[in-house]
């Protein structure tokens, strides 16, 4: 009877410490927010989930994949968060739950460094680059191929920003549209400029699945928590 208890025990415990891992997606081409660095998550998502996950007391494991695998994934239980700067959006809302508001960005549109192209590059006859199923891939559908400005093959989609970075260097493609902070970083760690700047304000959450009110209260505790206490301002600090 002892022994059977302790059995009990111990598996009642091993059930809680697994349940208390929570599996978190990314897509790690995202720098300052996601990126990897020497085998390791970084970035300010990657310390915001373990500043979270510190607070609400749970073990964090880390995913990277496309960004577009990011809300099947979570849908069909492959991870329980996603934590990928990613924008808030009525269509996105239908089918994931997101957290409080931690980030407002707009759109920017780069280039080579050396290129002669301003913002004019996206009316017409030049090939942009976007990440599939991004904000940017979604604006440059709707206000460019689906009005007739630009024609669909020039629209290049790209599984991640290292792909497309690297044909905007070779000349495969002539122009970015992506995140505005993520573009400044880039701006000023490769040979590429900002030309132009799309304001969209829009707004990164953190997603949990429908109905994970569970988790989605104690992120929003956590992120209440970690603005509250000075934390925030000290990442933004360490990132940006
Ligand atoms: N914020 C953008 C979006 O949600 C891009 C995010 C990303 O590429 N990681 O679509």
């Amino acid at each position: 009877m002892k022994l059977r208890s302790f059995v009990l025990a111990l598996l009642l415990l091993a059930a809680f410490a697994f349940s208390k891992t929570i599996t978190v997606g990314t897509s790690a081409d995202f720098p300052p927010f996601e990126y990897i660095e020497n085998g390791r998550f970084v970035g300010f998502d990657m310390d915001l989930m373990r500043e979270i996950a510190k607070i609400a007391g749970f073990e964090l494991k880390f995913v990277d994949m496309s960004f577009d695998s990011l809300i099947p994934a979570l849908r069909a239980g492959q991870i329980d968060v996603v934590a990928a700067a990613m924008t808030i959006t009525e269509e996105r809302k239908q089918v994931v739950d997101f957290s409080i508001p931690y980030w407002t960005a707009d759109q920017s549109v780069i280039v080579r460094a050396d290129s002669n192209l301003t913002i004019t590059v996206l009316f017409g006859k030049y090939k942009i680059g976007v990440q599939t199923g991004t904000t940017g891939d979604l604006w440059c559908t709707d206000e460019l191929v689906s009005k007739g400005i630009l024609p669909e093959r020039n629209l290049k989609r790209y599984d991640t920003f290292i792909l497309a970075l690297s044909d905007l260097l070779n000349g495969n493609i002539d122009a970015i549209v992506l995140d505005s902070p993520v573009a400044s970083r880039f701006a000023a760690t490769k040979p590429v400029k900002v030309v132009g700047i799309i304001v969209t304000g829009e707004q990164y959450g953190i997603a949990v699945r429908k109905g994970n009110k569970e988790l989605l209260n104690a992120i929003n505790n956590a992120l209440k928590q970690i603005i509250e206490s000075g934390k925030m301002s000290e990442l933004i600090d360490k990132y940006f």
